[in-house]
């Protein structure tokens, strides 16, 4: 099977990057595509693994000089995919996954149109279970927390221009359902049934709870 570019795409806190890593875990022939981003490491994320950290200077030279398949903005950090990563990828017979927001992921599909790439969106069950997995995290500031949930909504609103989309509610059953696209999707339905009412339930309670976010200092 020729390999492919799988985008995967939620929103923060959505779980993209849980799912991401067990597919990893479960699939040697799945490669994880490393993006470079201006953002400050996390506690515990390692240069080179979780993500190249770059400083603004050294990205937008990478960036003038066509280094990136793709980049985009978000919370106020640059965020990019190396070309060099996916040729890497793709040249040792293994799809590559790239874990992008949604700006990113329209460059990709348009320099990999299907079928040479798959793209799919993944809706959190709920608000709340979002703003858990953000308060979990621990590692936003209220500012931030409400750029993200801003953020969110619009994100959201993208989710209609994937290939699929799937609905986070149990983390093996995402898992399965992003191995069996990545083979072909026999049997993956493109939409969850309720698709259109879940949108917009979820893009009102994001707004309220962007609204309802602490004002930072
Ligand atoms: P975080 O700061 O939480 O790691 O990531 C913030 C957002 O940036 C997430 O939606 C994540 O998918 C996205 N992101 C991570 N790497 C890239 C990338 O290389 N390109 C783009 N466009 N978005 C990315």
């Amino acid at each position: 099977m020729k390999p492919v570019v799988v985008v995967l795409s939620a929103p923060s806190g959505g779980g993209k990057t849980t799912i991401a890593r067990a597919v990893l875990a479960e699939r040697p022939d799945v490669g994880y595509s490393v993006s470079a981003t201006t953002r400050p490491p996390r506690p515990g994320e390692q240069d080179g693994q979780a993500y190249y950290f770059l400083s603004r200077a050294e990205f937008e030279r990478r960036r003038r000089v066509g280094e990136f398949l793709e980049s985009a903005q978000y919370a106020g950090e640059w965020y990019g995919t190396l070309r060099s990563e996916v040729d890497r990828i793709l040249r040792s017979g293994r799809h590559a996954v790239l874990d992008i927001e949604v700006k990113g992921a329209r460059q990709v599909r348009a320099a990999y149109p299907p079928p040479a790439s798959v793209s799919i969106f993944i809706l959190p069950p709920s608000v709340a279970a979002l703003l858990e997995r953000l308060g979990q995290r621990g590692s936003e500031s209220p500012d931030g927390l409400r750029r993200r949930l801003r953020r969110a909504v619009e994100e959201i609103r993208e989710a209609a221009r994937y290939d699929y989309v799937l609905v986070n509610d149990d983390l093996a059953g995402a898992v399965q359902a992003v191995s069996a696209i990545i083979d072909g999707s026999a049997g993956v339905p493109r939409r969850p049934a309720d698709f259109e009412q879940r949108l917009d339930a979820l893009a009102r309670d994001l707004a309220q709870a962007a609204g309802n976010a602490p004002r930072g200092a």
